[in-house]
């Protein structure tokens, strides 16, 4: 049987597709205008708190997070280290350098019982990120920035509707920064939002976001006609509304999607739970995992290449899983973080999405349960 599972695919269609066409038709295609408010107000719920920004994507909420907490030139900011470019690159763009923490050996964020040791004279905040989705150690990051008078960001990119002891992950964090791109758990193609409980914040990044001007739209309606001077660099950072439009309609199904990627992963756990060579992802209970990827880590005996080789020619999308920074090139001079790289050589990707069947999830299962088998004899 020769069947093809995707390791990633959007769930978009026809009611997406009805969102664009009633842009199309309203004329106001670029951002900041009335979609992507409407789609503001609507996130609003989701992220747990009143004032959200839509943004280009994750990066840039991450980069206006920063600017808005005031990083400097200079300054250290302390991230954790199992992560996608976006999140250190975001630091480097204001000039400020990226310090990268070790990560829990069970669920991949930052252990905050090392974070401590990475605060100098220069630290300006603490970045953590929820890998995956599942939201970090919340309670503890908060305490040790509160004590050194820190600002703390949650990279949220995969967590879009995850919560933290009760607490929506926007309701957290000073900043908090969501992707929609495609392979998140709700997706506009490219996208994303920065959420915080600080009005204030949201209202500054908002004008950075629009090239350091306030939006057109707050001119409209007018009885004189405002000019806007430059006092502040900004950036076009700004969602269009026709990806506002199709947001709109994947925060509806947001639910929906949810319980279809944790069916996955109950199934995956169901299947695969007994195999040796492999290790599953833990889900705690004091959080709740959105499951943006699935990721299992393969025994060290084991060679990952071959096996998500061998994957792939049974059809099986799969992926390494996400990077370890401190190893970049890039990032120039970071201490060593034994358990990121040891993660970062042994995890796969393996499909997950909301559009998975029943029937793909056993396949997947029946062919990693084969693949494992064979390279175990193999060796
Ligand atoms: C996907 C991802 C990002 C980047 O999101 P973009 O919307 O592409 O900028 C940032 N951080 C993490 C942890 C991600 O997984």
């Amino acid at each position: 049987m020769n069947r093809s599972v995707a390791l990633g695919a959007p769930t978009v269609g026809q009611e997406e597709l009805d969102a664009v066409r009633d842009v199309f038709e309203s004329g106001w295609l670029s951002g900041a205008g009335p979609s992507c408010l409407a789609f503001e107000k609507e996130f609003a719920a989701v992220a747990g708190v009143e004032n959200v920004l839509s943004t280009s994507n994750c990066g840039s909420a991450l980069h206006l997070g920063q600017l808005v907490l005031g990083v400097k030139p200079g300054d250290e900011v302390i991230v954790g280290d199992y992560t996608f470019p976006a999140t250190g690159h975001s630091v480097m763009w204001s000039g400020a350098k990226p310090v990268f923490v070790d990560v829990r050996p069970d669920i991949w964020s930052i252990d905050p019982a090392q974070i401590e040791a990475a605060i100098t004279p220069r630290t300006a905040g603490i970045i953590a990120v929820d890998p995956f989705g599942q939201p970090a150690d919340y309670d503890e990051i908060r305490a040790i920035a509160d004590r050194h008078g820190l600002w703390l960001i949650e990279d949220a990119a995969c967590a879009t509707g995850a919560t933290y002891k009760g607490r929506k992950v926007g309701e957290i964090a000073d900043v908090t920064a969501y992707s929609f791109h495609g392979r998140k758990g709700i997706t506009s193609g490219e996208g994303g939002a920065l959420a915080s409980p600080r009005a204030d914040l949201v209202a500054h990044a908002r004008k950075l976001h629009t090239y350091g001007i306030a939006p057109a739209i707050t001119r409209e309606g007018l009885a004189e006609l405002p000019v806007p001077s430059f006092d502040e660099l900004g950036y076009n950072y700004r969602l269009s509304d026709v990806q506002a439009a199709i947001m709109r309609v994947q925060v509806r199904r947001l639910p929906e999607l949810l319980a279809a990627r944790t069916r996955v992963a109950n199934g995956y756990r169901e299947l695969l739970g007994d195999l040796e060579q492999i290790t599953l992802p833990v889900a705690l209970d004091d959080r709740t995992h959105p499951w943006q990827s699935y990721v299992i880590t393969v025994d060290p005996a084991l060679d990952r290449g071959s096996v998500a080789m061998a994957l792939r020619a049974r059809g099986v999308g799969c992926n390494f899983g996400t990077y370890a920074s401190h190893v970049q090139p890039l990032y120039g001079e970071q201490r060593e973080l034994p358990v990121s790289a040891d993660l970062f050589r042994r995890h796969i990707a393996i499909p997950m999405h909301a559009n998975l069947a029943e029937d793909d999830v056993a396949y997947v299962a029946e062919v990693l349960r084969d693949v494992v088998s064979d390279s175990t004899h193999r060796h």
